[in-house]
């Protein structure tokens, strides 16, 4: 069977499924035959503690009668022939973890719930409910994250998942996990912009993949053709193998890689890279990048551990990205995170004063970014401090994300110099910083030429630009046919932001993952961009193309297609013109 999604990174892998169910929070994968007794024992611990639990509560709760019943009922249940011994039956048919064998007898007993008449035994649905939490609350001691629970995989694993957020992403051991395949998301979800700079094929927008995928089918995911094939023939497996084997490293000479990207008229284009965790300096050098064009700290707060990054926690990692690139640039961009995001940090080690979520609100959209970093002044200026104090080790340069106006800048340059003066104060050397601003929104865009008089540089983040001059929710398949990089809006954005920063004399470079699509990259260098920055991966392609095209001739091409009304036709005109090359010359395998 051929599931259709969206190719968001490209490549063809085979590999045992593991299952994540994120929204239910169980995850499914299929377990090796010696673990069987192993996951057997968890589950006897489980029902123990959960014994002693409930006996615990029935004996405090024993002067209400009608309460201890409830607790008597759960007692009952916990030695129910249909719960724990049929939960166990499953793990050893199935092959499959014990917290998902607990789901799935849940499931069971809902369905036999739901179909009861009388309501007073349908709403002891909640009951049974009540224990299978108590169970798998217990099932996760000693299990601290998806890493762990991934750690035991018997061999070359896929995870389909409903969705993944970049945190579980950051957690999950990518050199067992070959490829992931997401009911959500589309092409520019952070999870996709992940799975290029991890370099493993995704595909993403499936809806159903993760009901319709047992743990441990066989499973190809297939990037470059958009999807997901289940039970795959034997000649699909051995196709898929060879594409493995070809996605190893090429064997470009270290000189080639580290060439600096140039026109065939020679116009040199900067080629910088975008990367989530130091550990990703080695592939941005690898791939030749001059720079770290977009370091998104933000994963600094989301990935694996339960601790919120302290200045010195930050200060070392700032300061191993500078030297790891020296003497290439580094920009970091300060936290881009939005009020959940940020609070689902706090509320685990609440700093002072305490994060109080408000309650009552729609949309988390608007507080995000430099803009909730502002109302952060104790976290906003730790962050800065480890900076500051970590310039003196290589070129650093400080991004604002999600700016809207010029006097979010001002409030976020006075905190940046009151750090400096109390560091100096301390006796500590500040060089002086760049500091810039993405341009993420269309109000910073339209602003362009008086927020130029602020600031340092510019990077446009076409992500979020894009979504936000078009009111396509980024995250949302439905609406991904629409999220346009090509549409005249967008396109004029652009270039009212380049002459902008042209007229002010300071460089504007482009994030985005529009940058990594070498067709939209040859049409932003005709829009007289010559700084890029990109996902690791994306950069030897870029630099093959460039090479190959003129900087006069895209030029033209511009100007051609900034007349035109429609993408149809910009995108008509972008093939003829490049019709010579083969767009995805390198990138698919
Ligand atoms: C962007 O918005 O284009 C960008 C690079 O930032 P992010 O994708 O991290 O929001
Ligand atoms: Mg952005």
């Amino acid at each position: 069977m051929r599931l259709k999604g969206i190719g968001v990174s490209p490549g063809v892998v085979a590999g045992r499924a593991v299952v994540l169910i994120q929204r239910a929070h169980v995850l499914r994968y299929q377990i090796a035959p010696h673990r069987v007794e192993q996951e057997l024992r968890r589950l006897e611990d489980s029902r123990v503690r959960s014994r002693e639990q409930l006996v615990d509560i029935r004996t405090r709760v024993a002067a209400r009668p009608e309460l201890a019943l409830l607790f008597d009922a759960q007692l009952l249940m916990l030695d129910d022939p249909m719960l724990l011994p049929r939960a166990a039956d499953i793990v050893r048919r199935q092959r499959v973890n014990a917290e998902w064998a607990v789901q799935q007898v849940f499931q069971e007993f809902s369905v036999v719930f739901d179909e009861v008449a009388d309501p007073y035994l349908r709403e002891r649905k909640g009951d049974v409910a009540d224990l299978v939490g108590r169970l798998r609350m217990n099932l996760r001691q000693g299990v601290e994250t998806p890493r762990d629970l991934l750690r035991d995989l018997e061999e070359a694993s896929v995870l389909i998942a409903d969705e993944l957020t970049p945190s579980i992403a950051a957690q999950v051991d990518w050199t067992k996990v070959r490829g992931f395949a997401t009911d959500a998301g589309s092409r520019t979800y952070h999870t996709a912009i992940l799975a290029r700079s991890l370099d493993v094929p995704a595909v993403v927008g499936l809806h159903h993949a993760s009901r319709r995928v047992q743990a441990g089918q066989i499973v190809i995911i297939d990037g470059t053709a958009n999807e997901v094939v289940l039970d795959p023939t034997p000649e699909e497996l051995a196709r898929a193998e060879r594409c493995a084997e070809d996605r190893r490293p090429s064997a470009a000479g270290d000189a080639e890689r580290r060439r600096p990207a140039s026109t065939a008229d020679g116009v040199h284009i900067r080629l910088d890279a975008n990367i989530e965790f130091p550990d990703d300096l080695a592939a941005a050098r690898y791939a030749g990048a001059e720079g770290i064009g977009l370091y998104r700290s933000e994963f600094l707060l989301t990935s694996g551990t339960d601790e919120l990054p302290d200045e010195e926690r930050q200060y070392e990692t700032y300061r191993r990205l500078l030297e790891g690139m020296a003497p290439g640039p580094v920009t970091v961009r300060t936290f881009d995170v939005d009020e959940d995001q940020l609070a689902s940090r706090l509320m685990r080690r609440p700093l002072a004063p305490v994060w109080e979520p408000y309650e009552d609100r729609g949309s988390h959209q608007g507080l995000r970014g430099l803009r909730l970093s502002l109302t952060r002044p104790e976290l906003f200026k730790a962050q800065l401090r480890a900076l500051l104090r970590a310039a003196r080790h290589g070129e650093l340069r400080i991004m604002f994300p999600f700016v809207s106006s010029v006097e979010q800048v001002r409030k976020a340059r006075a905190m940046v110099a009151d750090v400096a003066a109390e560091l100096i104060a301390r006796g500590e050397a500040v060089p002086r910083v760049p500091v810039g601003v993405m341009i993420e929104i269309p109000a910073a865009a339209y602003t362009a030429d008086l927020l130029a008089r602020e600031v340092d540089f510019f990077t446009i983040g076409t992500n979020d630009l894009i979504q936000y001059c078009l009111a396509i929710d980024r995250a949302d398949a439905r609406v991904s046919r629409l999220y346009e990089p090509l549409h005249p809006a967008v396109l004029r954005m652009i270039v009212m932001v380049r002459r902008a920063a042209r007229r002010r004399r300071i460089p504007v470079s482009l994030c985005g993952e529009m940058a990594s699509d070498p067709a939209l990259l040859t049409l932003l260098v005709g829009l007289g961009l010559v700084e890029f920055s990109m996902t690791p991966g994306a950069i030897p392609v870029a630099k093959q193309v460039l090479a190959d095209v003129r900087e006069d001739e895209l030029r033209a091409l511009a100007r051609r297609v900034l007349g035109l009304g429609t993408v149809d036709d910009i995108e008509r005109e972008l093939q003829t013109a490049l019709g010579r090359l083969t767009l995805n010359k390198g990138v698919t395998p």
